[in-house]
C-alpha cells in the first residue's frame, strides 16, 4: 500500500511550539504486524464499504460476533480487493446479533475494515 507523504498539520505545530502534552489517544486496534489503528466510522453502509474495499483494504471478520474479543480473521488487501469487485456486502440479524462494517485509520492514513457477525460478502466472509 503506497503511503502519502501528509504535512505537518498546523495545531500539531502549535503544540510542539507549547510543549503541551500529546493528544494522541491509544490505539483502537492493533492489526497483525502490530500496526495501530484508530476507530473512524462504527456503521459503514454495504456501499460504502464495498467502495473502500475496492481500493484493497485489508478486512478483519468478527465470525463469531463477540466483537471481536476472541479475535479477527483477516483478509488481505487483495482478497477484500477481489470480493468488492464481485459483491456488495449485506449485514444482517441474527437474534440479539446485529452485523455491522467498521471503518479504521492508521496515523499514517492507511485505511482498515471490520466485519463483525452476522454479515456477508460473497464468498469472503464465512
Ligand atoms: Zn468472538
Amino acid at each position: 500500500m503506497a503511503k502519502k507523504p501528509r504535512s505537518v498539520p498546523f495545531e500539531q505545530i502549535a503544540q510542539q511550539v507549547a510543549g503541551a502534552p500529546s493528544v494522541s489517544a491509544p490505539f483502537d486496534l492493533r492489526a497483525p504486524g502490530g500496526r495501530g489503528y484508530r476507530l473512524l466510522e462504527n456503521n459503514v453502509s454495504p456501499e460504502r464499504v464495498r467502495d473502500i474495499g475496492r481500493d484493497g483494504v485489508p478486512l478483519g471478520w468478527d465470525a463469531c460476533g463477540c466483537g471481536g474479543d476472541c479475535g479477527y480473521r483477516w483478509y488481505s488487501a487483495e482478497q477484500v480487493s477481489r470480493a468488492a469487485a464481485a459483491a456488495t456486502p449485506e449485514s444482517g440479524r441474527s437474534g440479539r446479533l446485529v452485523g455491522r462494517f467498521v471503518l479504521l485509520r492508521s496515523d499514517e492514513g492507511d485505511s482498515l475494515l471490520l466485519a463483525h457477525h452476522p454479515a456477508r460478502w460473497g464468498t469472503l466472509l464465512e
